[in-house]
This record gives structure tokens, sequence and C-alpha cells, in this order.
């Protein structure tokens, strides 16, 4: 069934599906075809970051399946699922606009069933750093991915750098379960200040988002200390306190970590990553660079 959403005076010709029969029956006759097909998993609120997933689906493969689901088992208790930003007439106009074949927008119902029970946990990437502070946030994360996965069965699967962990619970939880999909990590699209772009930027004040562009700053300054030999405890040490100073109200953690496992490092060796998550105000943020 194609749905036509006609709003004011233009047209929307986005599929837009909200049944897991409805999905795989698309999926189907793409395949049929002979189709490729790439999924772009978002809980909406749509920006930037999310449409160069979106145009790098569109890039290398033939369907591009957008998703849109605001995923309660990934907040914990004290988190902000209520206020969590929804604009679904938006994301339609803006993936419609850059030409994504179709929207799975489903119900909770749809995803989590009254007698829903499994879930997936990857211990070890999963329990450090985000595992610690967000308690079932990858368990929440992993299980939902493996169903969208396991639900429109695509060929690539597209997640941003910007949630770094999260790609490398991804990557560890398809290979582990044998799920046939490649999963494309997607460098951090940044505003022009170097701030990540993240849906829950706009709950910053603009006091907030002036100070919010330190966290980038501090962990280019640790990645170029550590480069040049300094101890690497010092540095988060030093960071933590100069994020504090300058408008941070708690900062969960600062950390240099190997890219492949997510065990922290106290002396530098390479691939590693300065990752982090701080709190402006009532607002948590989260980045991390490469160090090269
Ligand atoms: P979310 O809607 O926050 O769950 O994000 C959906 C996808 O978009 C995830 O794979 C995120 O890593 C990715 N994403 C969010 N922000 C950015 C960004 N600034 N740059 C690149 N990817 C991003």
């Amino acid at each position: 069934m194609r749905i036509v959403i006609i709003t004011s005076n233009m047209s929307i010709q986005i599929e837009i599906v909200r049944t897991i029969s409805g999905l795989r029956r698309k999926v189907s006759s793409w395949r049929k075809n002979g189709l490729s097909i790439g999924l772009v998993p978002t809980m909406g609120a749509l920006h930037n970051g999310h449409f160069s997933l979106v145009k790098q689906s569109i890039n290398t493969t033939d369907k591009t399946i957008t998703t849109l689901f605001v995923n309660p088992k990934q907040f914990g208790p004290n988190e902000d699922l209520t206020f969590y930003p929804r604009d679904e007439a938006s994301d339609v106009e803006a993936l419609d606009a850059l030409g994504v074949d179709l929207l799975f927008a489903p119900s909770l119902a749809e995803v989590y069933p009254v007698d829903f029970a499994t879930e997936i946990s990857v211990p070890g990437i999963g329990d450090v750093m985000e595992g610690v502070f967000r308690q079932g946030f990858f368990i929440g994360v992993a299980t939902v991915v493996a169903k969208l996965l396991i639900q429109s069965l695509p060929d690539r699967a597209f997640f941003g750098e910007k949630d770094l962990q999260q790609l490398y619970v991804i990557r560890k939880m398809v290979t582990d379960l044998d799920i046939p999909v490649e999963i494309v990590g997607c460098p951090i699209i940044r505003e022009s200040d170097g701030l990540a772009l993240s849906s829950r930027n706009i709950y910053l004040s603009a006091d907030e988002r002036i100070c919010a562009t330190e966290l980038y700053r501090g962990l280019n300054q640790i990645s170029q200390r550590a480069l040049n030999g300094k101890q690497i405890s010092i540095l988060i040490k030093e960071e933590k306190k100069r994020l504090l100073n300058s408008g941070f109200s708690k900062v969960d953690y600062l950390a240099v970590c190997n890219t492949q496992d997510f065990k922290e490092m106290a002396c530098l060796t390479k691939p590693a990553h300065v990752l982090g998550a701080a709190w402006v105000g009532k607002t948590r943020l989260i980045d991390n660079i490469q160090i090269c």
C-alpha cells in the first residue's frame, strides 16, 4: 500500500509502513527484483547527522529504509523518554526530500507486544562507559536493533560514529548472532564550532550551547597531549576539572580507549579513541574523536 500524505500545498510520496508484515511484504518484493536494501535506524527528531547516514545508504544501495521508533527499552527510569523530541511530520518531509523509499514507524505494541520477553546483552564492550552510566542501555539498543535487522533483512545497516560504543556493540552482536548484514559506520557530523549534532541539543539554553562545545575541545586537547607523551590519567583529571570550571554540571567519564575492545588505556597505543560523556545543565552530551 502506498500512502500519500498531503500537507498544505505539497504532496509527499514516501511509503510509510507501521507493521512488520507490511515491511516484510515490501522487502520481499524488492528482493524478488534483485534490489539491495539499506537500513538506517533512528529515533526521529532528525538532523544532518541522521541525513548523512541516509545519504550514504541511498548512494550505496538500491532501496533505503529509515526506521523511526523511540525505543523505551534503552531509556533508564530517570531519563528523558517522555520529553524526547518527536516530530514525525517534519521527519517524513525531510526523508521524502532525500529520496528515502520507505519509513518504518511501528507502534510500541508492534515492536513490544505485552508478552515480549527476550533481551540481548553484549557483555564486555557493553559493560564499560555508557554501559556503566546508562544501566540497561545497550541491552535496549541491541534488542531493538536485532529486531529491526531481522524484520527488514537489509544488506547494509548504517550507524553513526557519534555513538561509537553503540556501533561496536552492534557489530559484535551481528557477528555473534550470524545476522547477515554489513554494519557501516558513518563519520560524526558537527556544528561549525565542533559540537556533535544530536537530537538532544535542542534542550540546550543559549548559555549551555556556548559551553557545550568545550567537550569537543577537551577531547582534542586530551588527544593532542596524549600524542605528545603526557600521562593519560593526569590529562583526564585536568580535563574533567576544566570542563567543570567551564560550566559543565557533571562529567560521567572521559577515557582513552582501545578502539577494538573499548578497554581504557594508561599508555597510548593505536588504534585509540578519546570518548566522553558530560552534562550541561540537564542535558547529557556524548562525543568521541580518534587519536591519530
Ligand atoms: P538516534 O536517533 O539518536 O538513535 O541516532 C540514530 C543514528 O544516527 C545513530 O546511528 C547515531 O549514531 C546517528 N547519529 C546521531 N547523531 C549523529 C551525528 N552527529 N553524526 C553522525 N551520526 C549521528
